[in-house]
Formats: C-alpha cells, structure tokens, sequence
C-alpha cells in the first residue's frame, strides 16, 4: 500500500503556557491527551483587547485557570465551538460564568445523528444540548474590535462542524476536520465520510496559498492544501482497498479491518471498525456496495 499523509507527531507547548501562534493568536493546551485528543484539545484566543475564545476545551480546573489568566482584565466577547464533542465543549458553562461572552457555534439541530450515543474513543461524549446564543451558519461572520471570523460548514467528524476564517490573516481555526498529527476519526452515526469527503473538497478549492491551518489537536498546519489533497487520495486509496477486500470474498467489516489496518493498537480496534463501516455505508450510498439487511459489522457485503 501506498504512503499516506505525512504526520507531524512532535509538537512544541507547556500545559498552562499560552503561545503565540500568529499576531494575536494565542493557544493553550489542555491536559487531556490520548489516541483521540493527541497532546489534548487546543483553546484559541485571538484579538488584543477585545476577544473571541475557540474551543473551551474538556473541563479541567487548570486549564480554566490558564484560560482565564490569559485573558486577565480584557474583555471576552464570543466563545465559539468548532463542534460539540465533549473534549471541546465541557469547560463552556464555567467559562461563560467567569466572563459572561456569548456563546456562538453550529449546534445540534433536532434531527442530528449520534445523538446521546458514544462515539468511537469511549470517552468523547456529544453535548446534544448546546444551543448557541448565535447560531451560525455556513458563511455567517462574528467580528470584533480588530478581529472577524468567517465560519465554514463543514460536517464529517462531526455534523456540526465549523472551521473559521480569520480575515486578513491566513489563519484558518481546522478544528477535528484537518489535523496534522493524524487522520480524522469518521465514526458512523455522528460521522459521514460522504460529508467528510465534500468538507474536505471544500477546503481543498479554496485560495488558502501562505495560509496556515491551527487544529483542534496538535500543532499548526504549514501548506495546509497539500495536506487535504493527501487525506483526499489516501480516503479514496483506502476505499478502493475496502472495495477489493469485498470483491475478493473478504466481505464484512469485522474481516476486512485487519487486512487493511495492519499492527493496530488494540485500543482502537473500535475505531478501525467504525472506520471501515463509514466508507462502507458511502459505497452502499453510492449504488456501489449492497447488504442484504440492516448494514452493521458481520453482515455480508456484495459489490454491486
Ligand atoms: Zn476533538
């Protein structure tokens, strides 16, 4: 099989230490790492005097604490949520208690997939009940003194997923969708590699030349297209290898998962599968897999 993405698996932080990242960008790590979260969730903070918060983080006494002196006596306008998985969101209410900011972001609408259900790291629970005092849309704008995000839809990892803009900076918030330390996790109900798929194409068209993406885990994202190009291929590469799995009589999820994920850590057995099920329920969109019943783990595939 061919090369994937090139992942950076390094990256340079302290807990509690705020870091510049770009003019008036700051970010701040929570302590909360695992295969899911990397080193743990990144907090944005952007603007001078007035500011716009991204991504509370998991709730954690210390890293509330570091939020909240970092933003010292300045005023904190909006906190905005790339989506509503609990590492990103659960530390909301205390720091809306703290500063009084509105609260901005997609939100669950009624219908949302996933809801109330675990997703595949066991532990990165959905917040079903965030509801924004702004809701935004794709496209919508939040601005402030000296600062404007523009956010774009982009479901997949979560269907309620925003990136944001920052105008004039080159600076675009990637949250769970584009990360440099690894691939996104696209757990089906909450995950669709369909909307995944067209997320990515999204950011793929866009001009984003000297642009630098800063993700929700790990650290920042130089030449960030040729990233998107390279999870575009290696999400097409790897559907092609589930297509060939089914074709040559290795025809349900729980079997193919070790053909096409070799060495796995045992611990995300559950993800690998989760995985495999999302590209298989793409192809069976698409007319090109078929499954007799209800489509889960130890059915029979056919390729159509
Ligand atoms: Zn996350």
């Amino acid at each position: 099989m061919a090369e994937g993405p090139e992942f950076r698996t390094t990256m340079d932080f302290a807990y509690g230490v705020a870091r510049e990242l770009a003019p008036g960008v700051v970010r701040l790590v929570a302590n909360n790492p695992g295969p899911f979260t990397f080193k743990g969730t990144n907090t944005y903070i952007v603007g001078t005097d007035d500011l716009v918060l991204i991504d509370p983080g998991p709730s954690d006494e210390a890293h509330l604490r570091a939020i909240l002196a970092t933003i010292g006596s300045r005023r904190l306008r909006y906190v905005l949520i790339t989506h509503t998985h609990r590492d990103h969101i659960d530390a909301l209410p205390a720091l809306i208690a703290a500063t009084g900011a509105k609260t901005a972001g997609f939100g669950r609408r009624a219908a949302a997939p996933g809801a109330r259900r675990r997703s595949a790291s066991g532990s990165e629970f959905i917040d079903q009940d965030f509801v924004p005092d702004v809701r935004l849309e794709h496209g919508a704008r939040v601005a402030g003194d000296g600062w404007a995000l523009t956010a774009i839809h982009t479901p997949g990892h979560a269907p309620d997923h925003l990136c944001f803009v920052l105008e004039g900076t080159g600076v675009l918030f990637s949250g769970d969708h584009v990360m440099g330390w690894n691939t996104s996790v696209i757990a089906p109900p909450e995950g669709s590699m369909a909307d995944y798929m067209r997320s990515l194409e999204l950011l793929g068209q866009r001009a984003d030349r000297d642009c630098v993406y800063l993700p929700g885990h790990g650290g920042r994202v130089g030449e960030p297209q040729r990233l998107v190009k390279a999870f575009l291929l290696h999400r097409r590469m790897r559907e092609q290898a589930v297509l060939d799995c089914i074709r040559s009589g290795t025809n349900t999820v729980k079997a193919i998962v070790p053909v096409i994920y070799r060495d796995l850590d045992p611990k995300l057995t559950n993800a690998a599968s989760l995985s495999v099920l999302a590209h298989v329920e793409h192809l069976i969109s698409r007319g090109l897999v078929h499954c007799d019943s209800a489509l889960s783990v130890d059915r029979a595939l056919f390729v159509v």
